[in-house]
């Protein structure tokens, strides 16, 4: 077998295909017969299509981006501004690339935090309009194929036919950077930040990715493939069974019902998880909808957003995360100062104290419109909650959110334990909240000191580690003594062997991805809760992870095998 490159899981799925690399700039040749206004309706016209085709995938917010860029590539002062270069002897490519520069460093310095974001995007459509000139292709797959990139910005991978994209893999990236969301929704294997990866693949002819296992092999061996086939032949079995167990409720072997929740990030992912047997939503992690785009969603925007889901999944309950930005995820629009810790930084609800109260009342105020408008009672739930000051003001945000109208809807306002203070007075916390919901990638990387978004750290970001475990098992202790609901959204939730952990540590919800769903059930179905609870808390004691998880594994086998 040849020796994997090692990553981090992003998509699960197996797929094997040649590379394709996304081209560098600079390639072509200028094109005289091609002038600077006929290039810049072309990639208007690039543009206006790219716009229509993620409104016709379903995708509109990530549209928007595409429609303004049309607007930007015939904008008369950019091109002016090139065409005076022309005149003074610069060749139209670069004197369009300078006259992007330049209009993206007036925009930059303006005191307007959504003006100076939309520099990248002019840069982008000057870019664009010189690859015309320069006669140079866009992106495009000709064959099924492995995307292998540094990091896929999203307006390559719009550009790409899902069709033909059978997997990616990047050097850099998270579980979180735009592309893994991406493939995760569309289904696409993915592996993220493989250090060395570009070098090693720059002569390789076929790539193999598994996106479950996080391991990249570079012009695979007949062993090797050999062993991916049997892995795709696996998850093929794998998703019919699966498919099977739709119906069959998230309990252990004796009939201990857990409930089931989907993570999702996007509006139209709510059929997803209802298909596959959702019995609510645990986590919206509702920043994704205000990536790939100009502007952040407005109030109306985001109200029918929600109320979407709210709608489509009626009575289950819904919790619809606040805005978590700041750590590994920013917007372009919405630039937060550099920070020598972003992570331990002015994230999340912290924003609310940092100049961004009005982001956050928006979005507490379309939640409580959407519940108004469908009658569901939306579940509201903070990220980065420290203490018990971050519970009283996120108490008064809602406040002020719902002043000066009478709502006939009230939410249950909820929490997220992922930063270790809370989870310490978890017990002192659960009165004031309806719900707590235990974060178990943050919480995991804070109480481990250990980046959750550093390839090199990865064997250590495991939540079986007795340390996590004893902190999960004080969290949801202490939120029963008040007699309210615990979940987990983390990827522990939707990772077999976690499961079973967090089942026999007596949580009340699991929450995860909808394609995790079988694999969970199947876990947490084949053992009694007796069995798991003495399983989880011999894990609590324990020198590592890897023992935990081999103590869940051989339970597991004992319990499916055939005798
Ligand atoms: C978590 O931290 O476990 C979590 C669910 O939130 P996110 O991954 O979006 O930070
Ligand atoms: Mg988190």
């Amino acid at each position: 077998m040849s020796e994997p490159l090692r990553g981090v899981p992003a998509a699960p799925g197996v797929a094997s295909a040649p590379p394709w690399l996304p081209p560098t700039s600079g390639g072509g040749v200028l094109r005289p017969e091609v002038s600077l206004g006929e290039a810049a309706s072309r990639a208007a016209a690039e543009l206006a299509g790219l716009r229509t085709r993620l409104v016709t995938a379903g995708r509109p917010e990530e549209a928007e981006i595409f429609g303004a860029q049309a607007l930007m590539a015939e904008d008369p002062e950019l091109l002016d501004g090139a065409e005076a270069l022309v005149a003074e002897g610069k060749p139209p490519d670069e004197a369009i690339l300078a006259a992007g520069e330049s209009a993206a460093e007036t925009l930059a310095s303006l005191d307007d935090e959504v003006l100076s974001a939309r520099a990248a995007d002019v840069r982008d459509v000057a870019a664009r309009i010189a690859r015309i000139l320069r006669g140079e292709e866009p992106p495009r797959l000709e064959r099924r194929s492995i995307a292998v990139a540094l990091d896929l910005p999203p307006s390559v991978t719009a550009e790409l036919d899902p069709a033909l994209l059978a997997g990616i893999a990047l050097e850099a990236g998270s579980r979180t950077a735009h592309a893994a969301i991406l493939s995760r929704a569309l289904g696409i294997p993915a592996v993220v930040g493989v250090p060395g990866l570009l070098a090693a693949a720059e002569t390789a002819t076929e790539i193999a990715v598994d996106g479950g296992a996080g391991e990249v092999y570079l012009d695979p061996d007949g062993a090797t493939s050999e062993e991916i086939g049997r892995r795709l032949g696996e998850a093929t079995r794998r998703a019919a069974v699966d498919a099977g167990l739709r119906d069959r409720r998230l309990q252990t072997a004796d009939g201990h019902r857990l409930m089931l929740g989907a993570n999702i990030g996007r509006p139209d992912e709510a059929a997803r998880a209802i298909e596959a047997g959702a019995e609510g939503v645990g986590l919206f992690r509702t920043e994704f909808m205000f990536m790939g785009r100009a502007t952040p969603p407005d109030e109306a925007t985001q109200t029918a957003a929600y109320a979407k889901v709210l709608a489509e999944f009626g009575e289950r309950p819904v919790v619809i995360r606040l805005i978590d930005l700041g750590g590994d995820k920013d917007l372009p629009y919405l630039p937060l100062p550099p920070e020598e810790n972003p992570f331990l930084g002015v994230r999340a609800l912290r924003l609310a104290d940092a100049g961004h109260e009005a982001l956050i009342l928006t979005q507490l105020r379309a939640i409580l419109a959407a519940g108004e408008k469908t009658g569901r009672q939306p579940w509201i739930m903070a990220p980065m909650v420290a203490d018990l000051v971050d519970v009283y003001r996120l108490h008064e945000l809602v406040s002020m959110a719902a002043f000066g109208k009478l709502w006939t809807v009230q939410p249950r306002v909820g929490i997220m334990v992922e930063v270790p203070s809370v989870a310490m007075i978890a017990e002192l916390v659960a009165p004031e909240v309806a719900f707590f919901s235990i974060g178990t990638n943050d919480l995991t990387q804070y109480l481990l000191a250990s980046d959750r978004t550093n390839p090199v750290l990865a064997a250590r970001q495991d939540p079986l580690h007795p340390a996590v475990l004893r902190t999960i098992m004080r969290v949801i202790e202490g939120g029963h003594e008040s007699g309210i609901p615990v979940a987990v959204c983390g990827e522990m939730a939707g990772d077999p062997v976690g499961a079973m952990a967090l089942a026999g540590l007596d949580i009340d919800e699991l929450s995860m991805d909808a394609g995790a769903f079988g694999a969970v059930k199947r876990a947490v179905g084949a053992v009694s809760l007796g069995e798991l609870r003495e399983a989880a808390h011999h894990a609590m004691h324990l020198e590592r992870a890897s023992e935990a998880r081999a103590v869940f594994d051989r339970i597991l086998a004992e319990a499916t095998s055939p005798t």
